[in-house]
C-alpha cells in the first residue's frame, strides 16, 4: 500500500475545464447533423457536471446561441471563463465510415479559436482538478501557469500536436498526472507499436497514469499498480461517436473529483464511470443524450457494467 498514492480530501469545489466549444457537422452511416453543439470542452463539461460543478474556459463567436449557453447553465457549468469574441465560433466537420472507429476530418474552421488565449478567472485559480482539453500544448501550459498547484491535472491531445509540436507537448506532459490518448496517438507519441511498451515510454515522460482509448474495444489504463482493462458497453444503437473520448474524460475526472479518496480502486471505478458516460454520448448526435441524462440512469449503467465483466462470485 505504501506505493499507492492514497489521500483523504474534502470534495473539491469545481473542476477547471479548458478546451474547444464548437459547432460540429457530423455525418455517420445513420444520418447527418449540421452545425450542432460540439467541442472537446462541451462534452467534457456536461459529462463531468453529473459529479461536481465545472468551470469552463473556452471561446465562442458572436454567432453562438443563448440556447446552448442555457444548456450549460442548467447543468451547473459556470461560464465566467467562456469568452465571447467578435467573429464565428470554431466549426469542425467529420465523417464516419461504416466502421465507426475510423473518422475523417472534412474541415476545421478555427475562426475565433485561432485567437484563443485561455484567461483563467481569479476564482477558478484554486481548482483542485484541471482538465486540459485538446488544444495547443503551449496554451495548456499557460493554463497551468495560471492555477495554484492542482491535485490532479488530466490532459488530452491529438495527432496534430504530437506531429506538429512534439517538444512543446513533452514539456507539458512533465506537469500532467493523467494523459488520455487513443491507441494510434499512443503509438505515434512513443514511437512504439506495442501498447505496453508505448505506455511505459509515455509514463516516463511524466504522466503517472495513462489511459489508452480504443473506441468500441474499450480502454486500457496503465498506472503505478499495473494495468486495468475495461470493455466498451455493448450497445444496440450507436449513432455518433463524436465526443466519446471527451465524455469519457468527463466521467473519469468528474468521478475522481467527487471521490473522497484516491488509489487504484477509485481509479478503476473512474475508468468504468468514464466508459459509462461515453456509452451514453454515442447514443445520439451532439450532446443530445448527455443533456437529457439523469443520475439514476448513470448509476444503473455503471451497475450493468460491473455485471458485464464479473466472472467470479456471480
Ligand atoms: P472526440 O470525438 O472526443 O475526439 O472529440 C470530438 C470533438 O473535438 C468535436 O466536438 C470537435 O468539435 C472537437 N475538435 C475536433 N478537432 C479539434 C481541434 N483541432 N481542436 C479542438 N477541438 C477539436
Amino acid at each position: 500500500m505504501a506505493f499507492v498514492s492514497l489521500w483523504l480530501k474534502s470534495p473539491s469545489l469545481a473542476i477547471l475545464a479548458v478546451g474547444s466549444v464548437a459547432f460540429d457537422t457530423v455525418e455517420t452511416p445513420f444520418g447527418r447533423a449540421e452545425r450542432v453543439l460540439g467541442g472537446s470542452a462541451s462534452f467534457f463539461a456536461v459529462a463531468a457536471s453529473f459529479f461536481v460543478p465545472v468551470n469552463l474556459v473556452a471561446v465562442v463567436g458572436s454567432d453562438f446561441p443563448e440556447e446552448h449557453l442555457q444548456a450549460f447553465r442548467t447543468r451547473g457549468i459556470d461560464l465566467e471563463g467562456l469568452e465571447r469574441m467578435d467573429g464565428k465560433t470554431f466549426h469542425w466537420q467529420g465523417k464516419y465510415s461504416y466502421d465507426l472507429n475510423a473518422r475523417d476530418t472534412v474541415c476545421t474552421d478555427l475562426n475565433v479559436f485561432e485567437f484563443f488565449k485561455p484567461k483563467i478567472p481569479e476564482r477558478y485559480r484554486r481548482s483542485e482538478e484541471v482538465f486540459l482539453g485538446n488544444i495547443d500544448p503551449v496554451l495548456q501550459r499557460e493554463v497551468l501557469d495560471q492555477v495554484e498547484k492542482p491535485r490532479l491535472v488530466a490532459c488530452d491531445t491529438m495527432n496534430f500536436w504530437i506531429a506538429g509540436k512534439p517538444q512543446e507537448l513533452k514539456r507539458t506532459l512533465e506537469r500532467v498526472d493523467v494523459l488520455l490518448l487513443n491507441d494510434a496517438e499512443a503509438r505515434q507519441l512513443s514511437g512504439e507499436w506495442n501498447v505496453v511498451k508505448a505506455a511505459r515510454a509515455i509514463r516516463a515522460l511524466g504522466p503517472k497514469t495513462l489511459v489508452i482509448k480504443k473506441g468500441e474495444h474499450g480502454v486500457l489504463m496503465f498506472g503505478e499498480e499495473g494495468s486495468f482493462a475495461a470493455p466498451a458497453f455493448p450497445l444496440e444503437e450507436v449513432f455518433d461517436p463524436t465526443g466519446a473520448g471527451d465524455s469519457f474524460a468527463g466521467g473519469f475526472v468528474g468521478y475522481l473529483a467527487s471521490a473522497r479518496e484516491r488509489g487504484e480502486e477509485v481509479l478503476r471505478r473512474a475508468v468504468i464511470m468514464g466508459s459509462t458516460l461515453a456509452s451514453f454520448c454515442v447514443e445520439a448526435f451532439s450532446l443530445d443524450r448527455l443533456l437529457h441524462l439523469t443520475r439514476p440512469e448513470i448509476d444503473e449503467r455503471f451497475r450493468l457494467f460491473r455485471r458485464l465483466t464479473l466472472f467470479e462470485e456471480l
